[in-house]
């Protein structure tokens, strides 16, 4: 069985990025992520300060523009104009959930396309479904990084990723079919969702219920990428139950250290690509 080490991946990409920002640098070029925070939700918050961190830590500039709950959806919007408009910020990151009398739809679709590194906007979306290029969300491309990076390939397997939400599930099924696999999405109407697991070469949880795919449902040598991250009894655990998964995988991603530890350099990534 293969540990796939998710804090490995990342390591070698961000060595990479610190490489390209340097170069930008010697050419005058000064990238910043600007990062809008509104409210006072504390995993938002927490995120943008991670977030600047590691920008920061590959020698962009990191710069949260912080509002309070209260802030007008005018306000918002004009600040994200604002940066639209500035050469030197290459992404914008807008920390959701949003205070709830703003429409987040209208200030999300306010991020020019060239700068929305989440990949959160209309436009990014139906450019990743019709397999233009593309801002890839955060995680749906960190689960990529890790299967590129111990060469997993996906042509001609079937994946069967469990979960179907729009910043996971369903942008993870486009990227799979994209690499011409045969995809299966299942969610929480799924019938028989063991039976359908067990089908899998590559298995994929994005659920947020730990250890809700159980050693049984996986297929003797196949992949395993968990992408959940839940709390049980204080500890950090993810969908797969992962001692049992790990005797029955061919390669498993461990929580912590796996997907997670990587999702934030793909950002950075993102920061880095389109311009
Ligand atoms: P959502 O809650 O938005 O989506 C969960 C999905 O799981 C839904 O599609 C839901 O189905 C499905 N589901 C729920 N229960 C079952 C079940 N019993 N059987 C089958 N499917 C079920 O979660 P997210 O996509 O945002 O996140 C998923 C997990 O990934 C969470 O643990 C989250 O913390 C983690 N996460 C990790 C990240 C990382 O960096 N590693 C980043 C983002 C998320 P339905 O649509 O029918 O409701």
């Amino acid at each position: 069985m293969q540990l796939l080490d998710g804090k490995k991946v990342a390591a070698w990409y961000r060595r990479r990025l610190r490489t390209q920002v340097e170069a930008r640098r010697k050419d005058g070029v000064y990238p910043e992520l600007a990062i809008v925070l509104a409210g006072e939700d504390t995993a938002s918050a927490m995120y943008a300060s991670s977030m600047k961190k590691a920008a920061e830590a590959i020698g962009l500039q990191g710069t949260i523009h912080r509002f309070a709950a209260t802030v007008t959806e005018e306000t918002l919007l004009s600040c994200i104009e604002r940066l639209n408009g500035k050469d030197e910020v290459f992404g914008i990151l807008l920390m959701l959930p949003l205070p709830s009398h703003i429409h987040a739809n209208r200030v999300i679709n306010a991020i020019c396309p060239e700068k929305d590194v989440d990949g959160l906007t209309d436009s990014s979306v139906a450019r990743l479904y019709t397999g233009k290029p593309s801002f890839i969300p955060c995680t749906p491309k960190a689960v990529m990084a890790v299967l590129a990076y111990y060469h997993i390939a996906l042509a001609g397997k079937e994946v069967v990723i469990v979960g179907r939400s729009n910043i996971v599930g369903k942008p993870l099924a486009q990227l799979c079919l994209q690499e011409n696999a045969t995809v299966t999405v299942c969610h929480s109407h799924t019938q028989a969702l063991s039976q359908v697991v067990r089908r899998a070469d590559v298995v994929i949880g994005a659920v947020g219920k730990a250890a809700c795919i159980t050693g049984d449902m996986i297929k003797p040598g196949a992949v395993v990428i968990d992408i959940g991250i839940n709390c049980k009894n204080g500890k950090t655990v993810g969908d797969v139950a992962f001692d049992e998964a790990a005797k029955i995988a061919g390669a498993i991603t461990p929580v912590p250290g796996g997907i997670g530890a990587v999702t934030t350099t793909m950002v950075l990534e993102n920061v880095l690509t389109h311009k």
